[in-house]
């Protein structure tokens, strides 16, 4: 396994699959992430170039949005002086339609598929990696279905994502990491990125920034608790991490965002009028009992978890890995199913 970018995802990946007994080759610009990754056993290359020479069966991109066209570029220009060398790409970006772009522009499609680990903190870096982080973890693994065509005619972006490659990646995901996968199209995995990730550290954003420009900032921190706690901890990241996610998905985020806006107007103007405000509060109420499980046992800034109703485990369903059962799995995890499993033959899901 070759990763390139050793921060908080790609170290934690590393981290994650040496533990499993994957042998790993992984590099980074800074010096001090490198040297901190041998420190902890890690194989360390200087750079892509000298990874690629090892010739890893995957190559991970695990490099900031903005890196991932020039790293791609550097991918693709070592395939063309290693014939033989056969690769599967992929990537770990938190937005997947640009990635994929920057993939087929560098000639890389057939052997792209895309991945987004839904885990993180606030933090960045090799040192702020661990390995449980992405272990037990839901994935979406994206691909591009090829030849059918998108609904309103416009032909998809490539070449369709091999079934091969596939199976492999939800092989590690699934054994290795010990985690599910969730199957989608591009299209799908960003438009629901964009209302649980996206937005959501815009809004976080906002809290934070709205009291960074109060006259009564220092009371007001003084004064915060829970709710200002968890409502704003993704604002303390790297704002320009932050910024790079939204941007590359901005078709998804700004609709979303005038919704928002257009529901928060709405409430202000109740608010000014005393006119009824229980639309507002009383929206959520489908989802009150499906509140998201904490991954990796840590909740949040420790808050404790609130449990959830008891329901019936999904039923499994079995899809065997014949004809184009990429497009069954796309079709079954649209509507809410996952991989739990990989057989030799059958993919196994919740
Ligand atoms: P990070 O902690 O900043 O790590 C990125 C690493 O990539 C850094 O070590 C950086 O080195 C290195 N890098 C930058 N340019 C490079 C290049 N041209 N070639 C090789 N390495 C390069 O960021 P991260 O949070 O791990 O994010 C990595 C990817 O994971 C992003 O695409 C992000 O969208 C995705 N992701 C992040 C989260 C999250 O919560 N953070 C969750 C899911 C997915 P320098 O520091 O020296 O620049």
């Amino acid at each position: 396994m070759g990763i390139i970018g050793l921060g908080l995802i790609g170290g934690s990946l590393a981290r994650a699959l040496v533990a499993a007994g994957v042998p790993v080759i992984a590099t980074d610009p800074s010096d001090d992430a490198r040297t901190a990754a041998r420190a902890a056993g890690m194989q360390i290359a200087d750079d892509v170039a000298t990874l690629c020479g090892n010739h890893p069966s995957m190559v991970v991109l695990a490099v900031p949005l903005r890196a991932m066209r020039v790293v791609a570029g550097e991918v693709s220009a070592a395939l063309d002086d290693a014939p033989g060398w056969d690769p599967t790409v992929v990537d770990v970006g938190s937005v997947k339609g640009p990635v994929r772009d920057a993939i087929r522009d560098a000639g890389l499609a057939g052997r792209y598929v895309g991945a987004h680990p839904m885990a993180g903190t606030e933090h960045s870096g090799f040192d702020a990696s661990f390995p449980d982080l992405l272990r037990g973890i839901r994935w979406v693994v994206t691909v591009d279905p090829g030849a059918t065509r998108l609904g309103d005619g416009v032909p998809t972006s490539g070449k369709a994502t091999d079934p091969d490659r596939l199976a492999g990646v939800l092989r590690l995901i699934t054994a290795e990491l010990g985690g599910t996968a969730a199957v989608l199209t591009d299209d799908a995995h960003d438009e629901a990125a964009a209302l649980v990730s996206h937005v959501p550290h815009v809004l976080a954003g906002e809290l934070l920034g709205l009291v960074a420009g109060a006259p009564v900032r220092d009371v007001a921190l003084g004064l915060a608790a829970g709710s200002f706690r968890d409502g704003t901890r993704v604002a303390y990241g790297d704002p320009r991490r932050t910024e790079a996610m939204v941007t590359q998905n901005a078709a998804w985020v700004a609709p979303a965002l005038r919704l928002a806006a257009r529901d928060l107007e709405m409430l202000a103007d109740a608010l000014d009028s005393n006119a009824p405000t229980g639309w507002f509060f009383d929206r959520p109420e489908p989802l009150r009992d499906r509140r998201p499980r904490q991954t990796n046992g840590r909740t949040p800034g420790g808050v404790p978890e609130i449990p959830l109703r008891e329901t019936a485990p999904p039923p499994e369903q079995r899809v065997p890995l014949e004809g184009d059962w990429p497009a069954e799995l796309v079709e079954r995890c649209s509507v809410g199913a996952v991989v739990v499993l990989m057989e030799r033959e059958t993919a196994v899901l919740t």
